[in-house]
């Protein structure tokens, strides 16, 4: 298993990076998860344009075009040809403002810190996929700008341990009684029948495959991005999470709420179907 770490390729267990890295002690940086389908990295564009974006946001200045990481990301896959990986894992892409002196602030001229590496395939069990999830609610703490994919993820994964302490899939943040996102994941409700999730603002990661599943979802149903309440998370016809790893995955039981009886619904069923089928075409083109 190779790893790209600033222009070099290595043996994962190998690759290391400075303790005065900027990522390391201030979690000064930005990444992506790029899933992997029969070799062929899905939304490969969309997700760098959003590392881009991210980038900007924190003043990082990434010196790679989109084609430029593309041509590294695909460098990444030939070196690990015969890693099974390589062709249903995902790619990690993480980049830091680079290595200097500690100190908060920092002057233009680092270099950055790059990074790139598989992870393995994320399983799911037929049991969860078909039964649905149990997810608790939380709340949400964090900073306002959750539209940048900060390597900062300190709520999320203290909300996930939570979630796993409990018993359950995930942890969903709430905010001033409006349901944010999942620790990594975008939630979607279905109520009288209308698809709702939160807009795609400062207070949520707008997640490439939310934007996937809002789209397959126009063609089908009424859809609306407009902020729901923990109380119409408890009420809901139905309840998905979406994110490039879990894809569409119903969820079954709110903290103690039963949803829609505890069986994943014919929205969730369909949009999960669709979205397989938009993947079946994307490994065929
Ligand atoms: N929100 C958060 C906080 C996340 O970490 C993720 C996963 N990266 C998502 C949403 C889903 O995003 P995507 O569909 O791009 O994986």
């Amino acid at each position: 298993n190779l790893a790209y770490v600033n222009g070099e390729f290595m043996e994962l267990r190998q690759a290391k990076i400075s303790i005065e890295d900027r990522g390391f002690q201030f979690g000064d940086g930005i990444y992506e998860v790029i899933k992997l389908y029969q070799g062929r990295l899905f939304k490969l564009e969309e997700h760098l344009e959003r590392l881009l974006t991210s980038a900007t946001s924190i003043n990082l200045n990434l010196d790679y075009t989109v084609n430029e990481l593309k041509e590294l990301c695909q460098e990444v896959l030939s070196c690990n040809r015969t890693n099974p990986r390589s062709k249903s894992g995902s790619l990690y892409l993480q980049v830091t403002r680079g290595e200097a002196p500690r100190s908060h602030s920092y002057h233009d001229g680092i270099e950055t810190t790059l990074i790139a590496y598989l992870l393995p395939a994320k399983s799911i069990s037929n049991q969860l996929r078909e039964k649905g999830v149990s997810v608790i609610t939380i709340p949400d703490k964090r900073w306002g700008y959750c539209n940048i994919k900060t390597i900062n993820l300190l709520p999320n994964i203290l909300g996930k341990q939570q979630a796993k302490k409990a018993g359950v899939y995930e942890a969903v943040f709430v905010d001033d009684n409006k349901v944010t996102e999942g620790t990594s994941s975008n939630i979607f409700i279905v109520k009288n029948g209308m698809i709702l999730t939160h807009p795609a603002n400062e207070n949520i990661l707008g997640g490439i495959t939310r934007q996937v599943v809002l789209k397959l979802a126009r063609n089908r149903f009424k859809v609306k991005e407009k902020p729901f309440t923990a109380c119409d998370l408890y009420q809901a016809e139905e309840v998905f999470i979406t994110s490039t790893t879990k894809e569409v995955l119903g969820v079954t039981k709110v903290d103690d709420k039963e949803i829609n009886g505890g069986q994943i619904g014919r929205v969730t069923t369909k949009l999960h179907k669709d979205y397989k089928e938009y993947i079946a075409k994307f490994k065929k083109n």
